[in-house]
């Protein structure tokens, strides 16, 4: 049994995190693969080594101050190598990281510093032997990802390996430029690990017990999601949930991996686990519910257009010509709607509305702003009958008027689109109807 266990920065934020995490680790020995972040907040206003280094690179570019800065940083480090009583001294390393901010050697360079060096401290912490993410995770020289040489060279490199530390989110361009993942990769490092050394288990330790159905800030004290399939993950995410950098989900899940959401603070918590598929019904109808706010609708009304060939398509166009992403559409027999962001449609509204006048020349346009669409998620749905009579009563009651119904043909979920002013007693109201009394 192998395991690939990827730690979040709050896991790591200080010796006595780490002192959990040990202890995570040494309490199974299949856990041979440790993914570190760098570390994060030891306190909610405290500032994450990440940050630290991104603002401190930006003095040297900006060729100010940055040395104090950087010890900062160090110290940030040496407290923790204290408080593990460990040997180990970073002074080489943070002179050779002065040496290449002076020549402004770059940006993603200056933040993966921060996983790097926990890298270190992880591997003499354990015992286990460190590699540095440059030399296997790759990157092509335009900084895109190269998926196939990194599986090659992760693979080849861990081979015989019993224990080994590889930081998370960076690697480097064939020609050495240190490139990163975009924000939270880390998640994708230990990803990319799993799928290499073939993991049968991906673990991604955090600071919460895996997925909640609901949002925390919304409903109270939400139940957390057991299992999860990674199409339902996918549609909560979308609708705004997130616990896990979307990149990470790919390369496990097409080798059939299942990750593990886990809480280095509660480690007896079982956590949330993604699988592929799965013939345990969840313990609800409904897996989860995720909404997102900040939608505009535009309507657009012609009499016959269902019988006028290629209407959609030039609607549609209107929209891509002016770089406008399209999220849902729901439409009736001489209607139809187009959801978009309102942050991304706000701008180019006029434009919108004069192309669509043009091409199809429309009877009526009607816009709606402060718009909240709620995807209620589950494979549960499929095998229930009355769902969406459960869902639209539950609204009813909370005197809460639904303005789009969509629901995918995959049954695995139904979007709902409210007002802005509705859109937290309709998650309330869903979560009680479905979880609370359980109906
Ligand atoms: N340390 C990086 C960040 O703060 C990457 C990570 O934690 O996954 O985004």
């Amino acid at each position: 049994m192998k395991k690939v266990v990827k730690f979040g920065g709050s896991s790591l934020a200080s010796s006595e995190q780490f002192k959990k995490v040990g202890k995570i680790i040494r309490a199974d020995e299949s856990r041979m693969f440790v993914v570190p972040s760098a570390p994060g907040k030891r306190f909610s206003n405290d500032t994450k080594v990440t940050d630290m280094l991104y603002s401190c690179y930006g003095a040297a570019i900006r060729e100010k101050k940055f040395v104090e800065q950087l010890d900062e940083i160090h110290a940030r480090y040496q407290e923790i190598i204290d408080g593990l009583g460990l040997t180990l001294s970073l002074e080489k390393d943070f002179e050779i990281i002065r040496e290449n901010f002076s020549k402004k050697i770059g940006r993603d360079y200056a933040a993966s510093r921060g996983e790097y060096l926990n890298g270190k401290v992880m591997a003499a912490y354990l015992g286990f032997e460190f590699i540095d993410a440059a030399e296997v995770i790759r990157f092509h020289d335009d900084h895109t990802f190269d998926e196939d040489a990194t599986n090659v060279l992760l693979a080849e490199r861990l081979k015989d390996s019993k224990g080994a530390v590889i930081p998370g989110f960076y690697g480097a361009a064939e020609n050495g430029t240190v490139v990163t993942f975009s924000r939270g990769g880390s998640d994708v490092t230990g990803s990319l690990v799993a799928l290499a050394v073939k993991a049968d288990l991906y673990e991604n330790w955090t600071d919460v017990s895996g997925f909640l159905i609901a949002d925390p800030r919304i409903v109270k004290n939400p139940k957390s999601i057991e299992t999860i399939t990674y199409k339902e993950l996918r549609e909560l995410s979308y609708m705004g949930a997130s616990v896990l950098h979307e990149d990470a989900i790919f390369p496990v899940r097409k080798a059939g991996i299942p990750i593990n959401i886990r809480n280095t603070n509660a480690p007896e918590d079982k956590g949330t686990l993604i699988v592929e598929g799965t013939c345990r019904q969840p313990k609800y109808t409904i897996t989860g519910i995720a909404g997102t706010d900040g939608f505009a609708s535009v309507t657009i009304e012609k009499a016959m257009m269902n019988s006028e060939i290629g209407f959609c398509r030039k609607v549609l166009q209107v929209f891509e010509d002016n770089d406008i992403s399209i999220e849902h559409m729901p439409s009736g027999i001489d209607t139809m709607t187009i959801f978009v962001h309102k942050d991304e449609f706000e701008e180019k509204e006029q434009q919108v509305l004069a192309g669509i006048h043009k091409t199809i020349n429309p009877d009526h346009i009607e816009l709606e702003s402060d718009l909240a669409l709620i995807a209620i998620v589950g494979r549960g749905m499929r095998a229930t009958r009355g769902t969406a009579g459960r869902i639209f009563s539950a609204l009813a009651h909370a005197h809460i008027n639904v303005k789009m119904i969509d629901q995918g043909s995959s049954e695995l979920n139904i979007i709902v689109g409210v007002r802005h002013d509705d859109f937290k007693n309709a998650i309330r109201a869903l979560y009680e109807i479905f979880v609370v009394t359980q109906i």
